[in-house]
């Protein structure tokens, strides 16, 4: 997050990746981790697992108690800011130099004042290719759909297209939420108003 931050405020760009992303942090004097530090052992025993079987995946897909993985958030203030954002490892035993849809943004992450905001997750290869992100917010700001209306139809079109699995929540200028997935089961709780609900499928 201060990276992101330090980019947007001091760098004319919006996005950079790898060493050129490493170096700008340490101009910037942001703290380092070691490697070890983003090592936890069930990590460390999916990888190895999914390394054997030759297989790449969602690890939040699996079975059981360790569906813990991407964590996406959207809010609006009362002033009518929105933001989004999305925090995850990618997918297990994913390609060296993979980039994927989460920080991309109008892939896996969007908001724009105008019509809302919105985090992703799934399969990064599928809501990239469909735009997710933005596929969802042009039907709330071009076709004048309801935030409900643009998540299932977002997702209707991700099936569609590409047999995509994924999901999505959405804020809407309103604060209207909504969210939808093609994915067996997405956890997603909302807060307004000082009530707070809790969905678990
Ligand atoms: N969307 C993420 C990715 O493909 C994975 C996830 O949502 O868990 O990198």
């Amino acid at each position: 997050m201060l990276l992101a931050r330090a980019i947007m405020e001091k760098s004319d760009h919006v996005f950079l990746i790898g060493e050129g992303a490493e170096g700008f942090a340490r101009e910037q004097g942001l703290p380092f981790e070691d490697a070890a530090y983003f090592l936890t052992e069930a990590r460390v025993v999916e990888q190895t697992e999914a390394k054997k079987r030759r297989a790449i995946g969602l690890d939040h897909a699996q079975e059981g108690e360790g569906k813990l993985g991407t964590v996406g958030a959207v809010a609006r203030d009362r002033w009518g800011h929105l933001a989004a954002a999305t925090s995850t490892g990618g997918v297990t035993n994913q390609s060296r130099g993979r980039v994927g849809d989460s920080p991309v943004i109008g892939a896996g992450t969007y908001a724009d004042n105008v019509s809302c905001a919105i985090s992703c997750t799934g399969v990064g290869e599928h809501l990239l290719r469909t735009s997710l992100a933005r596929t969802a917010a042009l039907f709330i700001e071009y076709r004048g759909m309801s935030a409900a209306e643009a998540a299932g139809a977002a997702i209707w079109l991700l099936v569609a297209k590409v047999k995509g699995q994924g999901g999505l929540i959405i804020v809407d200028r309103n604060g209207t939420c909504a969210r939808a997935y093609s994915t067996p089961a997405m956890r997603t709780a909302t807060a307004q108003n000082g009530e707070i609900r809790v969905a678990t499928t």
